[in-house]
């Protein structure tokens, strides 16, 4: 029982980076030695843009804060998978200047 348990723990350790990374879930990077390994990436960990309203122009923007804020409001309340929305829209610098 216990070596069947290592057998299916193995097979799934070598499987399941591969399909998480497949699915955006994990970064692939290398330790000293040069051996590649997977980090685990929270799915919350996703990413903010700013939008113009003008020419629907999108760029990304830093949202650590965000992150920390929604994962604390969260960790206070006690829900739990809670997802958020930022979306803040704009004029970008080209349509300021051609309005
Ligand atoms: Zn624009
Ligand atoms: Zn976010």
């Amino acid at each position: 029982m216990a070596t069947e348990g290592t057998a299916v723990g193995l097979s799934t350790v070598y499987r399941a980076p591969a399909s998480l990374a497949a699915a955006g879930l994990t970064d692939a990077v290398r330790d000293d030695a040069g051996e590649r390994f997977f980090r685990y990436r929270p799915q919350s960990h996703h990413r903010h843009y700013l939008v113009c309203r003008g020419c629907g122009h999108s760029q990304e923007i830093d949202s650590e804060q965000v992150e920390a804020w929604a994962a604390r409001i969260a960790e206070e309340s006690g829900f739990t998978d809670v997802h958020h929305t930022v979306e803040p829209a704009g004029a970008c610098p080209s349509c300021t200047t051609h309005r």
